[in-house]
């Protein structure tokens, strides 16, 4: 999947639409269009990284940020006392199905462990 035909790309451009909750210059984040609970937000930055593997060694702070982005939305919603859970998937055996890197920011509800 190119930066063409990426959802994610096109959620940044505006070209279709989604509850955004958060913007600055490098990261965006929005409520997951299938909520897998009470609270599901994905945190994403702007550019298109296809998975965590391909960050350039150069864009670190990038990481950061993202985390730092993600405990803020928990924050905001009011579950980062209680416990959320951050995941990534990351290719096919991971359940990756947007291949625009992003954190899924679940809670809301107690998370089981294992997941599926
Ligand atoms: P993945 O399986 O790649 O880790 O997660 C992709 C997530 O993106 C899924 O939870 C899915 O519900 C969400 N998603 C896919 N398309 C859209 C969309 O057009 N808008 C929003 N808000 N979420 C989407
Ligand atoms: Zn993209």
């Amino acid at each position: 999947m190119t930066a063409d035909d990426c959802v994610f790309c096109k959620i940044v451009a505006r070209t279709i639409p989604a509850a955004l909750v958060y913007e600055d210059d490098s990261v965006i984040a929005f409520k997951d269009i299938k909520p897998e609970a009470p609270v599901h937000l994905l945190v994403v930055p702007k550019a298109h990284i296809p998975k965590i593997g391909d960050v350039p060694e150069d864009q670190q702070a990038l990481v950061f940020h993202l985390f730092r982005t993600a405990h803020r939305m928990a924050q905001q919603f009011d579950i980062a006392e209680d416990g959320y859970r951050l995941v990534i998937n990351s290719g096919d055996n991971g359940g990756q199905t947007v291949h625009h890197l992003h954190i899924h920011v679940l809670g809301g509800r107690f998370m089981r462990w294992p997941p599926g």
